[in-house]
């Protein structure tokens, strides 16, 4: 029986708070919470974190690391005696190949990313000063839910995460609720491989973010807030925290809960997101019903990725227009990030809708003779340079079969075995899979076999890789099982002869 007031939310913060699953605390944190053993265990050995924390380097194996050297790195690290571990990625592309201390700090000695080009016109400015003043929040206690809202609309805001939803529709749904406990839920696990754009707006714009989360808050009537950090951006829990105790009298009206991630990529799907705040698996949810109407704890939720409310303090000061007016063929600019083959790797905000050329030009030109590239992060699988004049947005991507995701952009030469590099993203989604449904679990598994024994010399191991392809887009729950395929369905449709000869 469960103690009286004991929650499933208590069990991962004891179990980390207790040394993890490996350190022996399960059964004391099942004593003190009242919550079964099994369900402790079920739940501590899904995250990274907690399952077998403990002194090791933990070592990046993101496309971008692993082209930068990370099997080098894990080598000379081994060789000075350290514990290794390879993980799935650490959102530290523009510093590859990133290690972790184990205290989960970066390890010394490694360039800084780029966040240029510095604009104080542009929505978030990421190169500029900090800005506290909260007049954008003022404005919209002045305006009104309903203004506010209007205003969004006009400024064609789309969900900077990935699925790129209008956000005015989310924001409509929740005020539209009938229960009037809602939550606002900031998103801020970042770990699409490719991808660390987040992570520098935490860092250089922490007010922003706070203010763009109490201005959506304030406008579906959410009084709690309540942000997820991937466990691995201690640096911006830090400058999260100092800024929140600037902003304190700004927000008065407001709560804001700060919640570490674990280590799961794929809590940085909505609802597997909500499973974990709620203390449990981090296992997508089957929509509908959508968090608007059924999300945290059962109330009202929106949800929005940390880039997305960052730009709401422009749209408040300077309109709607104005902010759709900044994108070229969508609205608004894009944090765009850039790594693998470019001189400068780091973030630039461009309007929405430059192309590659333009993008790498920013971050300093090709590093090389570029063969390939990575529009948006592991799900969005790779295109030819013939694509490099196309439009990084989300409409003009679609039409090639690719996507713009999280802008998380990675750029491959002519000296990267693409094969290779198929097999680098397809290994990321057979260890992040979550498992509760076949077609991924199986699927990714099968894939990473079949494109290893491809690879190895079997040419007919790619023979059934189409049929397990389709499977795994029509029968997955979740975006990571509909799109984990394509890092190797878009070398097939886009380099066929890397398959000439065989049956793939
Ligand atoms: Fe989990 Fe994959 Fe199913 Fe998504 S598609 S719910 S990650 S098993």
């Amino acid at each position: 029986m469960r103690k009286k007031g004991a929650r499933p939310e208590e069990i991962l913060p004891s179990l980390a708070e207790k040394g993890g699953v490996l350190g022996g605390s399960v059964r004391e944190v099942s004593r003190e919470t009242g919550v079964p053993e099994a369900e402790v265990w079920g739940a501590g050995t899904f995250y990274g974190l907690l399952a077998e924390p403990g002194e090791r380097v933990r070592v990046c194996g993101g496309l971008s690391c692993h082209l930068a050297g990370t099997d080098r790195l894990c080598d000379d690290l081994r060789a000075e005696g350290h514990t290794v571990e390879q993980v799935s990625c650490l959102g530290r592309c523009d510093q590859a190949p990133a290690a972790l201390d184990p205290s989960l700090e970066l390890l010394s000695g490694v360039e800084p990313g780029r966040v240029l080009p510095a604009d104080r016109e542009l929505p978030i400015d990421l190169g500029g000063p900090d800005y506290g003043g909260y007049t954008a929040l003022e404005r919209a206690r002045d305006l009104g839910p309903a203004a506010v809202i209007d205003l969004v609309e006009a400024a064609g805001l789309q969900g900077r995460g990935g699925a790129a939803f209008p956000a005015h529709l989310k924001w409509r749904a929740v005020r539209a609720a009938r229960d009037a406990t809602r939550y606002l839920v900031v998103n801020a696990d970042e770990g699409e491989p490719g991808t660390f754009k987040d992570r520098e707006v935490m860092l250089r714009r922490p007010h922003r973010l706070l203010e763009g989360a109490a201005i959506a808050a304030e406008a579906v009537g959410a009084r709690e807030i309540v942000l997820y950090l991937r466990g691995e951006f201690l640096d911006c829990a830090r400058s999260l925290e100092r800024a929140l105790e600037e902003a304190l009298p700004a927000l008065a009206g407001l709560t804001l809960h700060l919640h570490l991630g674990h280590g799961a990529y794929i809590c940085g799907e909505e609802t597997a997101l909500l499973e974990s705040l709620e203390g449990r698996r981090g296992e997508p949810r089957l929509k509908p019903p959508f968090p608007t109407e059924a999300g945290l704890r059962g109330r009202p939720t929106l949800i929005h990725n940390v880039e997305t409310l960052a730009c709401l303090p422009f749209v408040l000061t300077e309109g709607g227009e104005a902010f759709r007016a900044l994108g070229r063929t969508e609205p608004g600019t894009k944090l765009y990030c850039a790594s693998g083959a470019v001189k400068r790797p780091g973030v630039y905000e461009l309007p929405l809708g430059v192309t590659l050329d333009e993008l790498v030009e920013a971050a300093g030109g090709y590093r090389g003779t570029p063969r390939a590239f990575s529009p948006g992060g592991a799900s969005s699988g790779f295109l030819p340079m013939r694509e490099r004049g196309r439009p990084l947005d989300v409409k003009h991507l679609a039409e090639v079969g690719s996507m713009l995701g999280s802008a998380g952009v990675v750029v491959l030469p002519d000296t990267v075995d693409l094969l290779e590099a198929a097999r680098v993203q397809l290994a990321f989604f057979a260890a992040e899979s979550c498992g509760q449904c076949a077609p991924c679990r199986i699927g990714t598994r099968f894939l990473l076999q079949a494109a290893t024994r491809f690879a190895g010399g079997e040419a007919a191991a790619l023979a059934h890789a189409g049929d397990v392809a389709w499977e795994m887009a029509e029968g997955s729950i979740c975006g990571l099982g509909m799109s984990a395929a394509s890092p190797l369905t878009s070398l097939q449709r886009h380099f066929p002869e890397l398959f000439e000869g065989g049956e793939g």
